[in-house]
C-alpha cells in the first residue's frame, strides 16, 4: 500500500478544548494530534459555539461568509480557525442563528444544525482548495456525509478521490428525524437507491445512513465492534453491521498524555508520577477537604465520574448504596450531570450518607482531574460501554478501576491477581448490582493491604494508554477506506434484513 502523508478532514459535534460532554471529545482533540506526530495533514471541524470564545482561542477569520446549501435556498457559514497540538489548524464553522447557544445538543433543529455542518465543511475544503483523501465523521452528527459522497458529490472533480471513514462512539444515539431532513440535505431525490430498512417507521436515521455508506467503519474498542454485532448491543443495526462486518474494525481509543499528566496538571495540589507516587496522597487529602468528607488516608476512597445516563450503570449503584454505605468504611465523590432521576438518586444518597459521600451535579473539568488524581479507585459500571476513557483516566492518575466487563473496558481492564501480581483493575461481569458489590468489596479488602495496593496503583500508573499506537491503527484503516473506495464505490448488498 502507498506510503504517502494523507490528508484527513475530521469532523465530530465536539472537540477539546473548544466544547465537550464527553469522551467523543476527547478523542477528536487528541486523535488529530498524534496523527499529525506521525506526519499526515489532519485537520478538524467543528462548530462556533456560542460559549467558544474567539479571544480566549485566538479565532482568526479564514473565510468571508459563503453559501451553503440548505433546502432550497442557503444558509451561511463564516470559517475561524486556531491551531491544537503541533500544528493541526481547527476550523470552526460559524452561523449565529444555529449556533449562538449555551449547549451543543439538544435542540428542536439539530438535524438542520449538524447537517449545515456537514456541507459547510466540504465547501469549506474546496473553498481552501484542499481536497481531503480522508473525512473521518464521527456519530450521527456527521453521519450524513458518506451518503452525500456517494450520491450528491459522488461525480464533483473536488471529491472524486475521496474517502469516509465512519467512527461509532456511542451507536444508541442515532439522529431520528422526520423525512423533511432528506429536502434540507438535498437527498430527497435518492431516496429510492436507500433500502427501506434504513429508514424503519419511515423515519430518517442518520446513523443508519453513516453505516450503510461509509468506506470504512470502525468501533472504539475491539470488544465493542464484536458486541454491536448482537441483538443484544446493536442498537437495532446489528443485522446491517453483520452485513458490512468486512468493513467494520476495532480500534481502542487512547488519552491525551499531555493534557492528562498528574505529573504536570495544574488543577492539582501535589504532582506525581510513576517514579514518584508519594505526593498521590497529598492529592487525596485536598480532595477529601474539598469534598467536604473527613481527611483520612486510610479511607479508600471511590470516584465517579460520568454522564448520568441508563448506560451508565448508575441504578446498580442505587439498589446496592445502603448496604455499601452502612457495611464497609469507604468514601465515594460523584460528579456528573444528566438525567434528573440519577441527580435525585445521588442527592437522596448524600442526604442519607452526609458524611461519606460529596455529590457535585455539574459539569467541571479541573474538578474532573483532582478527583481522578484524589481517589483511591473509580467505579464504572456501564451496562455498555463504547471505549470508556474514564478508566484510562483513572489508571493515568493512580486510581484503580472498578469496572463491569463489558466494551471497551474488558479490552482494558484486568483482573487484579494478588498471587501472580498480574492485572490492574476490579472488574465482574453480569449486570448485576450483587455482582457489582462484590467486586467494590474485594476492591475494599485489598486495600488493607498497603504494599500490594502500592504496587497495584504502580502498575497502573505505568500502563500505557497513549495515542500513537491507536493512531498508527487508524491511519491503516484510512488507507483501506481509500482502497475499498476504488474497489467498491457503491455500498455491499446485504441479504439478511430485521427480523
Ligand atoms: P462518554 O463518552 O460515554 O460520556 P467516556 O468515559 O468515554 O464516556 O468519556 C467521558 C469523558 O467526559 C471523560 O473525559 C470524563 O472525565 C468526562 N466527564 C464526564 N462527566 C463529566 C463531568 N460532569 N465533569 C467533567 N468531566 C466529565
Amino acid at each position: 500500500m502507498e506510503d504517502r502523508p494523507l490528508r484527513i478532514l475530521l469532523i465530530a459535534a465536539e472537540v477539546v478544548p473548544f466544547a465537550k460532554t464527553g469522551g467523543l471529545a476527547d478523542v477528536a482533540g487528541a486523535l488529530p494530534k498524534a496523527l499529525r506526530e506521525l506526519g499526515h495533514d489532519v485537520r478538524v471541524c467543528l462548530p462556533r459555539y456560542g460559549f467558544v470564545d474567539k479571544e480566549r482561542f485566538d479565532l482568526k477569520k479564514v473565510l468571508e461568509p459563503y453559501p451553503v446549501p440548505m433546502n432550497s435556498g442557503a444558509e451561511r457559514a463564516e470559517i475561524f480557525s486556531t491551531e491544537i497540538g503541533r500544528g493541526v489548524p481547527v476550523y470552526l464553522v460559524d452561523n449565529a442563528k444555529f449556533y449562538d447557544r449555551e449547549g451543543i445538543y439538544m435542540y428542536p433543529d439539530d438535524a438542520d444544525r449538524f447537517v449545515f455542518l456537514c456541507r459547510a465543511a466540504l465547501e469549506m475544503a474546496r473553498r481552501l482548495e484542499w481536497a481531503p483523501d480522508i473525512v473521518h465523521c464521527n456519530d450521527w452528527h456527521t453521519a450524513v456525509i458518506p451518503n452525500w459522497l456517494s450520491t450528491i458529490y459522488k461525480d464533483d472533480p473536488f471529491f472524486t478521490k475521496t474517502a469516509s471513514a465512519f467512527t461509532i462512539h456511542n451507536l444508541a444515539y442515532q439522529g431520528v428525524f422526520g423525512h423533511r431532513v432528506l429536502e434540507i440535505a438535498g437527498l430527497a431525490r435518492y431516496e429510492f437507491d436507500v433500502p427501506p430498512e434504513l429508514s424503519p417507521n419511515c423515519q430518517i436515521n442518520f446513523m443508519g445512513r453513516g453505516l450503510y455508506y461509509a468506506n470504512v467503519i470502525n468501533a472504539v474498542s475491539p470488544t465493542y465492534a464484536q458486541e454491536i454485532l448482537t441483538p443484544e448491543y446493536g442498537e437495532g443495526f446489528d443485522w446491517l453491521l453483520r452485513a458490512r462486518r468486512d468493513r467494520l474494525f476495532g480500534i481502542l481509543n487512547g488519552i491525551d498524555y499531555e493534557v492528562l499528566n498528574p505529573a504536570t496538571d495544574p488543577h492539582l495540589a501535589a504532582h506525581y508520577s510513576v517514579n514518584d507516587p508519594g505526593p498521590k496522597q497529598a492529592d487525596k487529602a485536598a480532595l477529601q477537604a474539598e469534598a467536604g468528607l473527613a481527611v483520612s488516608p486510610e479511607t479508600p476512597l471511590i470516584g465517579m465520574i460520568s454522564r448520568l445516563s441508563d448506560q451508565k450503570g448508575f441504578d446498580l449503584v442505587g439498589q446496592v448504596a445502603e448496604t455499601l454505605l452502612t457495611n464497609l468504611d469507604l468514601q465515594l465523590v460523584v460528579l456528573g450531570t444528566g438525567d434528573e432521576r440519577y441527580h435525585r438518586l445521588f442527592t437522596d444518597m448524600h442526604e442519607r450518607f452526609p458524611t461519606r459521600t460529596a455529590v457535585f451535579l455539574t459539569f467541571n473539568t479541573p474538578l474532573a482531574q483532582r478527583i481522578y488524581a484524589g481517589s483511591d479507585m473509580f467505579l464504572m459500571p456501564s451496562r455498555f460501554e463504547p471505549c470508556g476513557l474514564g478508566q484510562l483516566i483513572a489508571m493515568r492518575y493512580g486510581s484503580v478501576p472498578i469496572v463491569r466487563r463489558t466494551g471497551g473496558l474488558a479490552d482494558t481492564v484486568q483482573e487484579y491477581r494478588p498471587e501472580l501480581g498480574t492485572g490492574n483493575g476490579f472488574t465482574f461481569g453480569p449486570y448485576d448490582s450483587l455482582a457489582m458489590f462484590a467486586a467494590i468489596v474485594k476492591a475494599v479488602a485489598n486495600y488493607a493491604h498497603r504494599n500490594a495496593w502500592q504496587a497495584l496503583v504502580t502498575r497502573c500508573l505505568s500502563m500505557d494508554y497513549s495515542w500513537r499506537t491507536s493512531a498508527e491503527k487508524y491511519v491503516d484503516l484510512y488507507r483501506r477506506a481509500l482502497s475499498s473506495r476504488e474497489e467498491n464505490p457503491v455500498p455491499a448488498e446485504f441479504t439478511e434484513v430485521p427480523g
